[in-house]
């Protein structure tokens, strides 16, 4: 008779936990379809670039309005363009006295000295006086003389760039520069996917030019997928990524260039040369759930070149990489091998994997 009683409770306590499941099961259904329908997205142009957002949140629409100013903000304080900007007044101020700066330009200047040394100068802020005689920085283009050249690189010293007391910060020569360029949209790419995760989003994407911040996952839980584009045909790719929480970041030749006498002469510059850098690579992504970091170092990697680069990764521990190089291959460290797959892909590279 016991025994029975306690069959019947057993079978009456499944019967209410399949009925709970189902009811479980419902519910997750629908507010993932809620979240799927609480999709909100964005279009803006700053920090240079083309920037698209998209949220899954019931409050996107307020935090797409957070996301602009926050980026706006950030250009405010870091543009080379903007004359009012922390980074024009200390430029203007090269040789003539020190410039009191927000806490967060100094922050940034002094990480990205930290990784210029890391990279053994392969990424290097002060290069902006070459940047600009290349025309890069107002897109007026023009192929320098080895004499302008010599000029410019006369000017690029990291260690000419001084940071004091009190978040102030000093160039010692007239005509020197910073130019944040390489590291700037990680680094907003960084404060933004902070912001998100604060206000508990769940789901969202940012992608500020070639760099992407993906923050948790699709709202059905499932990987974001991001494409690896093709550096010689910009309507194709290479492969797919997924991932969650995590920043995709390129540099590549192909992204900012012009054209003179059948030459192509691009925007990343090698700081021992003074020219665009001639590596070898097409393009250089970094992985890392540091956004800062990442687009600092798809720079640097790509001046390198690709044994430089995979000695460079081997020797660390917070980032992965994929590399395409001029000879077609592509090349992807086994971390970001594990998260990249090229099945279908019908083109002319080779796909390798490096282990450390
Ligand atoms: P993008 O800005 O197109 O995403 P990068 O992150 O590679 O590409 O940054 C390139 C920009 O960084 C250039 O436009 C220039 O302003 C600056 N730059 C160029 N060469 C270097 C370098 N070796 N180190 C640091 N900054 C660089
Ligand atoms: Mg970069």
């Amino acid at each position: 008779m016991k025994g029975k009683r306690m069959m019947l409770c057993l079978l009456g306590g499944m019967m209410l936990c399949s009925g709970c499941a189902a009811r479980r099961e419902q519910a997750q259904q629908m507010l993932q379809q809620q979240k799927e329908e609480d999709r909100y997205d964005s279009m803006t142009l700053a920090m240079d670039t083309v920037i698209n957002t998209t949220i899954y949140d019931e409050r996107g629409e307020e935090l797409l309005l957070e996301v602009e100013q926050e980026i706006q903000r950030l250009e405010g304080l870091f543009s080379v363009t903007k004359a009012d900007s922390d980074i024009s007044k200390l430029n203007a101020n090269a040789g003539k006295e020190e410039t009191a700066l927000s806490e967060e330009t100094y922050a940034l200047l002094k990480t990205s000295k930290e990784i210029s040394t890391e990279t053994g100068g392969s990424f290097d802020i002060t290069i902006s006086p070459v940047v600009k005689l290349w025309g890069f920085t107002e897109e007026e283009h023009h192929v320098p003389s080895q004499t302008e050249i010599d000029q410019a690189m006369a000017l690029v010293d990291e260690d000419q760039l001084l940071m004091e007391e009190n978040n102030t910060a000093y160039l010692e020569e007239e005509g020197m520069a910073v130019d944040l360029g390489a590291i700037a949209k990680g680094y907003a790419s960084d404060v933004v996917a902070d912001l998100l995760r604060q206000e508990g989003v769940e789901s969202a994407l940012i992608s500020l030019g070639g760099n992407l911040a993906c923050i948790g996952t699709k709202p059905d839980g499932s990987l974001w997928e991001a494409a690896l584009a093709n550096p010689l045909d910009e309507t194709d790719y290479v492969g797919l990524f997924q991932v969650s929480d995590c920043f995709l970041i390129t540099s590549g030749g192909y992204q900012r260039y012009f054209e003179q006498d059948g030459k192509r002469y691009h925007h990343i510059i090698d700081p021992d040369t003074g020219y665009p850098a001639e590596s070898g690579l097409l393009s250089v992504t970094i992985l890392s759930e540091d956004g800062t970091k990442a687009d600092a170092l798809s720079t640097a990697l790509f001046v390198m070149g690709l044994d430089r680069a995979l000695d460079f990764w081997r020797n660390s521990d917070d980032f992965e990489a994929v590399l395409i190089t001029e000879d077609g291959r592509v090349i992807a460290t086994e971390g970001a091998a594990a998260v990249f797959s090229f099945e279908g892909r019908d083109n002319d590279f080779t796909y390798e994997t490096v282990n450390r």
